[in-house]
């Protein structure tokens, strides 16, 4: 058999609620033409994110039964703990209540002003944090990875040579880690291979550099990888996602990607003494290190999804799906950031719509106008988000995980292609009130006349 199906069926349903356009018309003027201002119970289908959005299984359900919610050495840290070590061989595992947190105390206790810290390309709390500590991110992906139509399989690889050069140029004691990102999820959620891996690890082991992954999409990364590297093709992904820690010295991880749980994270370290440091600083906003700020149940949910996301199964309709939405829409005209990654489809709203200056936020007005049209609320990765340092006008659709059906998808490809044909009729919006910093989350928004 050819077709690839969901490979679960379903116990318990959520209604989505449908509103008409005039209804949706009102929304928008009501939140100031700003996706994150709507309630979610107006929107029909939310692909805003990938993160915490996830439907948990019956055996995530019934393992959070089993939580320990004693407030030190609970059963559940050490079940935790044990899929944990199984998965990476990593000696100290340290519940966070998301990944932001594990990349806090990881950035307070390594970095200090004047350093530098590469990565393929930094999530934006990773940057954050960093930069929060007088610390410089610096992003290093391969140069061809700004041609959103180039087709790499491994297009969010780092580029080494310029990781060399700038462990030279800086100083091997200004980089306290270099990190990796997998998938590379601000670079189109595009994978890394093992091999990019391997030589990160062999340069940072040159300099005696530690070197982390951001392990969030580790699954879907590896699943890439089997998929895509030869020498792989055999290996379970399971196995592959254990070679990659295995090249690492620590990692961070969110919990609420690639571990099937609404809240939660982790950091993993293999020194000792960093991660006592690491522990203290837990202490003081996390809570004891057996519970990291989050319930015994939620340590068990984390537990039994860190197994059931390396089901090839699952990894393998994951991709399909998400890749079958960026070749229905990419088909017909779309264009989109090339080739589909793991957890989403970036539309290329600067190219889709040309007539429509960055100034006037194009992808801002295409993420409007879909949901206006079919209820279904998208994000703005471009001048919004970024500024005059956004690079390209991107619109994400964020796949959450277990959650929709292929009708639902239909549906999404259904609207996107009918909102490409009125294309010349949309126009550009202002930005009639912001915030100082992070304006996308809250700014309003007014439509100029075309
Ligand atoms: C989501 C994410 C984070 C931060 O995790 P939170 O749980 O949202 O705090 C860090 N890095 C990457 C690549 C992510 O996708």
């Amino acid at each position: 058999m050819k077709t690839i199906i969901e490979p679960f069926r379903i116990k318990s349903v959520e209604p989505l609620r449908r509103t008409t356009t005039a209804q949706r018309q009102q929304y928008l003027e009501q939140a100031g033409y700003n996706l994150f201002l709507l309630d979610a119970k107006d929107i029909l289908i939310d692909l805003l994110t990938d993160s915490g959005t996830g439907a948990m299984s019956s055996e995530q359900w019934a393992a959070m039964m089993r939580g320990d919610e004693s407030y030190a050495g609970s059963e559940s840290f050490f079940r935790l703990k044990a899929a944990v070590q199984g998965l990476t061989g990593f000696r100290h595992v340290i519940p966070t209540h998301q990944g932001r947190a594990a990349e806090r105390i990881l950035f307070s206790v390594m970095c200090h002003p004047g350093d530098v810290v590469p990565n393929n390309t930094h999530f934006d709390t990773t940057r954050a944090n960093i930069e929060f500590t007088g610390a410089r991110a610096v992003d290093l992906p391969l140069p061809e990875a700004h041609d959103t139509q180039l087709h790499l399989p491994f297009k969010g690889n780092m580029d080494v040579a310029a990781l060399e050069r700038l462990i030279e140029s800086e100083g091997r004691e200004h980089v306290p880690l270099v990190m990796l990102t997998v998938t590379n999820n601000s670079g189109g959620g595009q994978p890394v291979s093992l091999e990019n891996i391997r030589q990160v690890r062999q340069v940072t082991a040159r300099y005696g550099i530690p070197f982390y992954l951001d392990a969030c999409r580790f699954a879907e990364n590896a699943w890439f990888i089997r998929q895509r590297e030869r020498e792989c093709a055999l290996l379970t992904p399971k196995e592959i996602a254990r070679e990659m820690f295995s090249l690492a010295d620590g990692c961070t991880f969110s919990a609420k990607k690639d571990a099937f749980a609404n809240i939660g994270g982790f950091l993993c370290a293999n020194d000792d003494r960093l991660a006592q440091q690491e522990k203290d600083l837990l202490i003081l906003t996390e809570g004891f290190p057996t519970y990291g700020g989050l319930a015994g149940r939620d340590l068990d949910a984390i537990a039994v999804g860190l197994e059931e996301v390396l089901d090839p199964d699952y990894l393998e309709y994951r991709i399909v799906s998400t890749a079958y939405l960026g070749r229905h829409i990419a088909d017909r005209g779309v264009p989109i950031v090339e080739p589909p990654g793991g957890h989403a489809i970036y539309i290329d709203a600067g190219r889709m719509l040309p007539h429509i200056p960055r100034h006037q936020f194009p992808a801002q007005s295409l993420a409007v106008e879909l949901y206006r049209h079919a209820g279904i609320r998208s994000v703005e990765i471009g001048s919004v988000m970024f500024g005059e340092h956004a690079r390209h006008e991107l619109l994400r659709l964020a796949i959450p995980r277990r959650v929709y059906t292929q009708s639902h998808i239909d549906y999404v490809v259904e609207a996107i292609l009918e909102v490409n044909e009125l294309k010349a009729e949309l126009g550009g919006y202002e930005i009639v009130e912001q915030p100082p910093f992070l304006r996308h989350f809250s700014a309003r928004f007014r439509p100029l006349k075309p």
